[in-house]
């Protein structure tokens, strides 16, 4: 079956995706992703655009997030229960959608826990190439859980970051993080208090979990000319830096509605400044102006990067051959005669 079949739909699995950035190679791929969220930010007036559809419990949260550009339409599904952790599941899951939006057939479904965590670091590497300082090449990385590898080796890539200093509440978290990246290249610091880490950090990346106003940054740790790329606090009481550091920085987001709900500047006025990316990359507006000013990327993982990230896996496929094909689509002979279709399968039974 080709790709172009409409009524068949290829499906990439967890381990067709495993295999897919392991035969491109893990750098590649963020490298290709973020490629392609470059060029999507960049013609962002193409797009659809709302704040992800949240549904909360008590436990953690469950999103939709969808998005268009005229040709194809896509959506993610998303979890994030910080609680997961403790009991042997991952805080965050997602799969998501391709479709063209001429007939509204589905050309792609996918897994993207992995995915997620490749566009999610592809993101912030692609967002501090605008925002970090020159030169920098040391990252102090506060949680040290299943984004914090991808995080690093996405700064690799795209900054050349080479030192890794390496902080989590839980030690074991850490030494896992520092094990899975010996052999990547990095000198790699695995630090005692989150104080420690930051010291000698021109990018601190937090990246922690909890579903709560935490303080894991406070203003004291954060000297001028920093670049901060704030991961974790992504939903409605959820943020991890203190409120004076917002005021310290310059603010930069995906889409400023949905930030103003999910991101680190829920602490702040709905009226407080704050720069859109997609002005940055086109050049209408200023990133980095000079070596004093401290750089905040508020991250809270936005449509667009999904629909990127599902385009870029959609182009590997027909390479790669790393996908199975799906039923999911019903395709009577003819088009009207969907329960004959039911009844004359009763014959196969
Ligand atoms: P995870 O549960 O695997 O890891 C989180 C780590 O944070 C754990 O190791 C935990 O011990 C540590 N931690 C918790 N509180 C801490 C503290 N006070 N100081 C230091 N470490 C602390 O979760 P994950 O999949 O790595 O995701 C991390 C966070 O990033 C989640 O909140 C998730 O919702 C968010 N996230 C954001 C985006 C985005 O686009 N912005 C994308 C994916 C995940």
């Amino acid at each position: 079956m080709t790709l172009e079949n409409l009524n068949i739909v290829p499906f990439v699995s967890v381990d067709h995706m495993m295999k897919i950035v392991l035969e491109i190679g893990v750098e590649e791929t963020l490298g290709g992703i973020a490629d392609y969220i470059e060029e999507d930010f960049k013609r962002w007036e193409f797009f659809d655009k709302t704040p992800r559809i949240a549904s909360h419990s008590v436990e953690g949260v469950i999103e939709l997030m969808p998005t268009s550009d005229g040709e194809l339409y896509g959506f993610k599904y998303v979890n994030g229960h910080p609680k997961n952790m403790a009991e042997g599941f991952q805080t965050v899951t997602a799969f998501g959608v391709l479709s063209d939006v001429s007939n509204g057939y589905p050309v792609l479904l996918s897994e993207m826990t992995i995915l997620t965590a490749f566009r999610t670091a592809a993101t912030s590497a692609l967002v501090a190439k605008y925002l970090a300082p020159k030169g920098a090449d040391c990252m102090a990385i506060i949680g040290n859980g299943a984004q914090s590898e991808f995080q690093a080796l996405g700064f690799k890539t795209m900054l050349g970051i080479k030192k890794l200093r390496l902080f989590d509440v839980d030690p074991a978290a850490t030494e896992k993080c520092a094990a899975n990246l010996v052999d990547k290249g990095f000198d790699v610091i695995q630090c005692k208090t989150p104080q420690e880490a930051v010291e000698g950090a021109s990018v601190i990346t937090t990246v922690t979990a909890d579903k709560q106003f935490s303080t894991i940054l406070t203003d004291n740790m954060v000297g001028s000319g920093v670049h901060i790329n704030a991961v974790g606090g992504d939903c409605p009481g959820k943020t991890e830096l203190h409120k004076d550091i917002l005021t310290r920085s310059d603010i930069f987001v995906e889409f400023t509605p949905q930030t103003r709900i999910e991101g680190e500047i829920q602490q702040l006025s709905d009226d407080h400044p704050v720069i859109e990316m997609w002005e940055v990359m086109r050049g209408e507006k200023k990133g980095r102006r000079d070596n004093k000013q401290i750089t905040l990327f508020d991250s809270v993982g936005f449509a667009i990067e999904d629909f990127s990230a599902l385009r870029f896996i959609r182009d590997q496929l027909q390479r790669t051959g790393q996908y199975q094909n799906l039923d999911i689509i019903a395709d009577p002979d003819d088009t009207r005669d969907l329960f004959g279709m039911v009844m004359r399968a009763k014959a196969n039974l």
